[in-house]
């Protein structure tokens, strides 16, 4: 049986913690093998929150959020100034990624502004106005289909004072919005691929370049908008596409001429492997904006301000989950490595595990991180499902040993703040996790887990189980 690494000294580097460029600087090994995270001088030990609230249970540190909004902001800006760029930079929250309360005030305090993707989301932001949640020049660009609710909450919300931008998906909202009072945007379907996961060859969204050319005159379009994949893990990724928006939008300004923005979407890479560095924030932000300058010179037109609808950047390094470990199992034909059993799910509560992304997380134990006796392990989920298991595509994890002084294990799964809340299910009726905030050193119950009544209550099992 061949060796597997053992730790040597720096638990913390072993398990990647407390490495910014995998997005774990705030994470640590405390003297007892515990995992900690420190925000500022306040420290949380996850173990703490074990023991108070169970599992499963999802952890958000707003700090994590805030701070990424605040320093993307600032870098765009500051390369803008140092390049003596044209364009102003707008950051969009993309609700979609995470819809979350706690999540949506954290980045709108931060200056950010907001990105829909349909009826029901919109309506939170109706709801955030009302509640006086933000101040009145906040921008929202709706993405998506428009129904006719969603266009009429566009229509009362601008009404009401907001800029509202809907971003026309297909020839019908063209017709639908062209008495719109407000700005509008066009969606472009780029005709160039970048190599990401998502990027299809038959696209669905938006219009294609040579429609958008032959429509040429579009009432009140400010904003050319694209978004070309998810998780796109290379500067060109960013980069070509840019310049093909830029050429695009110096044709369409001819006849548009308040078409002033471009709207470069979503796709950044989070390193959830934490395998490999990806590149950095700060350069590709440069290149982009070296970018727009130098193409906009070159075609004679004004530099486009720019807006940015990143999700998952923001949102998934920002929270955490936690497992217990109920057991262990042998695998059969398979002598060194053996099944961790977890109390939730790949299927119910990290989802994209099981979709087509088959998405690749960071595991680390909250507890005896200081162990040098490893075990490696594939994970089993509690639905009843033979997907619901995650084998590190036939490598594997490595995680402590079950011994005389292990006899307990919990499990952190890092990155978890994106996509997966809205995509969790009741497969075998399991429930939805405990949801807990960790903020200025203070630790709250933002939501309980799921009790067998609510769940219940869902497929017609009401209060007196009639
Ligand atoms: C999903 C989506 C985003 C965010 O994508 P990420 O990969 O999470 O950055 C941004 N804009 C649009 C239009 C989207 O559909």
């Amino acid at each position: 049986m061949k060796k597997i690494k053992r730790p040597q000294k720096n638990w913390k580097k072993f398990w990647k913690l407390g490495m910014e460029e995998f997005n774990t600087q705030y994470f640590d090994v405390n003297q007892n093998g515990d995992l900690v995270v420190k925000e500022g001088y306040y420290q949380y030990n996850i173990m703490d929150i074990v023991k108070k609230y169970g599992t499963v249970t999802r952890v958000f540190f707003p700090f994590i959020l805030e701070n990424r909004v605040r320093d993307l902001i600032e870098l765009f800006n500051a390369y803008i100034k140092i390049l003596n760029y044209r364009g102003k930079f707008y950051y969009h929250y993309v609700m979609k990624s995470n819809q979350n309360r706690d999540f949506v005030l954290a980045a709108i305090a931060e200056g950010a502004h907001i990105e829909v993707s349909s009826a029901n989301e919109l309506f939170l932001v109706k709801r955030m106005l009302e509640q006086d949640k933000f101040n009145r020049k906040i921008r929202i660009t709706c993405n998506g289909p428009k129904t006719e609710q969603y266009i009429g909450l566009i229509e009362e919300l601008r009404e009401k004072g907001l800029i509202v931008i809907p971003i026309i998906e297909n020839g019908e909202e063209l017709n639908r919005l062209k008495k719109f009072k407000g700005e509008v945007g066009i969606r472009v379907n780029l005709d160039l691929k970048v190599d990401a996961h998502w990027d299809k060859k038959y696209n669905h969204f938006g219009f294609a370049e040579e429609e958008l050319i032959k429509i040429s005159k579009i009432r009140n379009l400010s904003m050319l908008h694209y978004h070309i994949s998810t998780q796109n893990e290379k500067i060109e990724g960013f980069i070509k596409p840019l310049k093909r928006a830029i050429a695009l939008y110096a044709i369409l300004k001819q006849h548009n001429p308040n078409l002033d923005t471009i709207n470069f979407g979503g796709g950044m890479a989070v390193p959830y492997e934490k395998r490999k560095k990806l590149f950095s924030t700060k350069n590709l932000v440069l290149q982009m904006i070296k970018t727009a300058k130098r193409e906009s010179n070159k075609l004679g037109v004004r530099h486009p301000n720019l807006v940015c609808e990143w999700g998952s950047y923001f949102t998934a390094p920002s929270q955490i989950t936690i497992f217990k470990i109920l057991a262990e199992k042998n695998i059969f034909k398979k002598p060194d490595t053996k099944w961790y059993f977890i109390d939730g799910s790949f299927i119910a509560h990290l989802t994209d595990t099981w979709s087509p992304v088959h998405h690749k997380w960071h595991f680390v134990t909250a507890n005896h991180l200081n162990t040098r006796r490893l075990q490696k392990v594939w994970f089993a989920g509690s639905t009843c499902d033979s997907d619901d298991r995650y084998t590190a595509s036939g490598a594997y994890v490595l995680l402590p040993k079950f011994t005389e002084d292990v006899p307990d294990l919990y499990l952190v799964v890092f990155d978890t703040g994106s996509y997966q809340d809205t995509f969790q299910n009741s497969h075998c009726l399991l429930s939805k996790p405990a949801m807990v905030i960790c903020q200025n050193g203070e630790v709250k119950l933002s939501r309980k887990r799921q009790t067998p009544e609510e769940i219940g209550k869902l497929f017609g099992w009401n209060g007196d189980h009639k």
